[in-house]
């Protein structure tokens, strides 16, 4: 019973049998970990690994509580992923285990089963070094805990999510997860560039292309890892594998703190994707405060945090400008797709076909010049800026963005850069310089206010004009002065000089919603970020406006100028790349 109730805590569900029977394998100094599971590991689990092995007089031990061989150096100085000598015997109390284990360098091997809890004697089985544990009819003891399974589909899932995890941090072993619920993963041992090489067997090399190095270390705490750039988000964050002295953790803690390094770049419904490895010396952790060792314990929180956030931070600032590379693939592969056959080009008699998805009626020969001329004939002169715009460098790296050649759609800037081109949104680029030397305004001292001629008279609900009175004199220092207008309505005055034009409805509405979010105990100094953020938001205006050739050379030195440009506040791209490579793989050039 005791056991039974144990197991309630440390077995919640098949991957979290998994991640114990996988860790006991990394324990035994296995250099090859075979996971096989069905039925989402309910009907089975089985994990064959080449360690150490087990002596037949060892085994009845190993499934007994409490009961370990991990704990030599004291509960201060763990070095291995177990120490509880809870597991075995937890799952043999909800289960049917057998575990069949030859000892390293012995020539004979032993078996030994649980069902039920009851354990029978060992007996000499044929088997190669190394240790095989089956758990089969999981949770057949405990029905009430057999109901709360999810689908078999979302059991898979996890312990999928569970075998790389624990891959990630040890890829020299080689791992492989198969049976008939899944598909064949084998993640190969990896060579001298080891963690890279694992990282990108995980999450692929979209991920390695999009995430910049981390390598910070403060105070004895030293963070490791990668973390991808912002506009490479993703809907959940199942992708945000965090790891303490080797062991993976969904700590809150650190969750919350990997989410405030990217709370200025990523839309609060979006979740960045990160492998980031934390390694302290022993004592400034307590692994021991959770039955499933998930969550840990530091000595100094605020040292850990500040790390993680500064150093992401300055990673992701380091890479500048910098946004996602696979946005130009994906655009690659769409114009790729709809190439048209070349047959359509080399005959004249070719019946008239559309050219394609993109531009639709547009049709191929006879009379495709003449069709190109007409397209051009009728655009805005703006549309050409070729002959104002200087002469492009060839190849300087202090405009990566290139030289604008062209504005299109009164939004998008085209820009010729030393090996490929750049298009700009403008109104995505200018919502964070506005947001940028917002918050650096704001965080210096007054915000400069600009007078409205005819002030502004926005209807709102009874509760968001009273949130916003509340705030008016905080407002007014932050540069907006809004003051109540009858119950249902403020007044808009004066407006931040920086946001340019404002839609001024928008913006005391979103904000309206901020407060209401916002502690009224915090000050909004405090919460500048996403005040900030709420205002640049609703200022830029530049989307829709022609530019003049220097008005974009400009913007986009800017750009080049500002820290974490490359994408919008809500994460999006503000400018994606071509090389000419693309291009020319576009033309069949390559
Ligand atoms: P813990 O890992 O916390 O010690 P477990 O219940 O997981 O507790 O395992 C009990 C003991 O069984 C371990 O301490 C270890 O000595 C032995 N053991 C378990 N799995 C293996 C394995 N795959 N290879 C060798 N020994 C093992
Ligand atoms: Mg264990």
């Amino acid at each position: 019973m005791v056991n039974r109730i144990a197991a309630g805590e440390v077995v919640e569900r098949p991957a979290s049998v998994v991640k114990e029977l996988v860790e006991n394998a990394i324990d035994a100094g296995a250099r090859r970990i075979e996971v096989a599971t069905a039925g989402g590991g309910l009907s089975l689990i089985r994990v064959t690994d080449d360690g150490v092995g087990l002596e037949r007089d060892d085994l009845p031990l190993a499934v007994e509580r409490h009961c370990t061989s991990k704990l030599d150096g004291g509960l201060d100085a763990i070095a291995t992923l177990g120490f509880r000598g809870e597991a075995l015997a937890s799952v043999g109390a909800v289960a049917r285990l057998s575990i069949t284990s030859r000892r390293r360098g012995a020539d004979e091997g032993w078996a030994i089963g649980v069902d039920g809890g009851r354990v029978s004697a060992p007996v000499p089985a044929a088997a190669a070094p190394g240790t095989r544990v089956e758990v089969s009819d999981l949770f057949f003891a405990t029905p009430a805990r057999l109901k709360f399974m999810k689908s078999e589909r979302a059991e898979t899932a996890a312990i999928t999510e569970t075998v790389r995890r624990l891959a990630m941090t040890n890829p020299d072993i080689r791992f492989s997860l198969s049976g008939p619920d899944r598909a064949l993963t084998d993640f190969a041992a990896t060579g001298a560039s080891g963690f890279a090489e694992r990282l990108e067997q995980i999450l692929g090399r979209d991920f390695r292309e999009n995430s910049v190095e981390i390598d910070a270390e403060r105070a004895g705490v030293r963070l490791s890892g990668r973390a991808g750039l912002p506009t490479y988000n993703r809907g959940n964050a199942v992708q945000q594998y965090l790891f303490v002295n080797g062991r993976a953790v969904r700590d809150k803690q650190l969750l919350g703190a990997l989410r405030g390094a990217y709370a200025d770049f990523i839309g609060r419904d979006r979740h960045p994707v990160a492998a980031l490895f934390i390694d302290l010396p022993p004592d400034m952790v307590d692994v021991n405060v959770h039955p499933a060792k998930a969550e840990v314990r530091f000595r100094d929180p605020g040292l850990v945090r500040g790390l993680v956030v500064g150093a992401v931070r300055e990673a992701i600032a380091g890479a500048g400008h910098r946004a996602t590379r696979t946005g130009a693939a994906a655009m690659t592969d769409a114009f790729a797709r709809r190439a048209p056959a070349p047959a359509a080009f080399r005959s004249a008699a070719a019946p008239r076909e559309p050219y394609g998805a993109p531009l639709p009626g547009f049709v191929a020969p006879p009379g495709l010049g003449e069709a190109v001329q007409a397209l051009f004939a009728d655009l805005p002169a703006s549309a050409d800026v070729r002959a104002d715009a200087p002469a492009p460098a060839t190849a300087d790296p202090a405009r990566p963005l290139g030289v604008p050649r062209a504005q299109i759609h009164e939004n998008y800037i085209v820009a010729q850069t030393a090996d490929g081109l750049v298009v700009v949104d403008q109104h995505a680029a200018h919502e964070r310089l506005v947001y940028e030397r917002l918050k650096a305004a704001l965080a210096s001292s007054a915000v400069p206010r600009q007078l409205l001629l005819v002030p502004e008279i926005v209807d709102l609900p009874e509760d968001d004009v009273g949130r916003l009175a509340d705030r008016a004199a905080e407002l007014a220092e932050l540069g907006l002065v809004v003051e109540p207008f009858g119950p249902g309505a403020v007044a808009i005055r004066e407006v931040p000089a920086l946001l340019g034009k404002v839609d001024g409805a928008g913006l005391v509405r979103d904000l309206a919603d901020e407060l209401a979010d916002i502690d009224s105990a915090a000050t909004l100094r405090s919460r500048l970020d996403r005040v900030a953020g709420t205002m640049a938001c609703h200022g830029s205006v530049r989307s829709g406006r022609r530019l003049r050739p220097e008005e974009m050379d400009a913007l986009l030195r800017d750009m080049e100028r500002t820290p974490h440009s490359g994408q919008c506040i809500h994460g999006r791209p503000t400018y994606i790349e071509l090389k000419l490579a693309d291009i020319e793989r576009l033309f069949g050039r390559r």
